[in-house]
């Protein structure tokens, strides 16, 4: 998607219903700042708003991810051609989470063991030495509870017995043995356990 593109298509589209950014924003309930964000390319408007914003500009949500209104006769081509973009952007934002979460356990993981190291090896008073420990397991949890929420939402899960893939619950992959990043967890869909492999597509 060409987010210049469609930045220059909203704010065409904006004048042609006679509005400022000012009075769009308004209706929308957002500032200003965030429309011009949009014309200019810097962002893209919100799924949550799209649809509001569409109807005010009379255009389709099609024309609005195309930057133009889309004729009839490529209607459907650029519909799918959109679709799957949406889908291999969510892929490449879900790889990008998880390597943040492999950056965030390990730099827990670190920093635990360099509090405990200090309090252990440094001459300090008892109180301190306790706070350092109690801390460092703090930002320990912190960053497992953090890891753990990504692993549940980005990607998905496969099941090794029926191939269904879907999105489990917190609950259901904090509780869950892993190895790696394979989880041993119950299939929403055939009811049987698996050792089921995360994956980034959902077919
Ligand atoms: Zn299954």
């Amino acid at each position: 998607m060409d987010q210049i593109k469609i930045g220059k298509f909203i704010a065409e589209c904006r004048k042609k219903v006679n509005l400022t950014q000012m009075q769009l924003a308004e209706i929308l309930g957002i500032t200003d700042r965030a429309i011009s964000k949009w014309e200019t390319g810097k962002s893209m408007p919100d799924a949550s708003i799209m649809l509001q914003l569409c109807g005010v500009l009379g255009i389709t949500v099609n024309d609005l991810l195309s930057g133009e209104v889309v004729a009839m006769d490529r209607y459907n081509k650029e519909l799918e051609h959109n679709l799957l973009e949406i889908v291999s952007q969510k892929q490449r934002a879900d790889k990008r989470l998880l390597t943040a979460e492999v950056f965030i356990g390990s730099t827990a993981t670190a920093v635990l063991l360099i509090f405990i190291f200090l309090a252990a090896f440094v001459k300090m008073e008892l109180w301190l030495r306790i706070s350092l420990i109690v801390f460092g397991f703090v930002l320990f949890l912190a960053g497992c509870f953090y890891a753990l929420r990504i692993e549940q939402v980005a990607g998905y899960y496969a099941c090794r017995e029926c191939g269904h893939r879907y999105v489990p619950t917190y609950k259901a992959v904090n509780s869950a043995p892993h190895m790696g990043r394979t989880r041993y967890m119950r299939c929403p869909e055939c009811g049987k356990k698996s050792w089921q492999k995360k994956v980034l597509s959902q077919e």
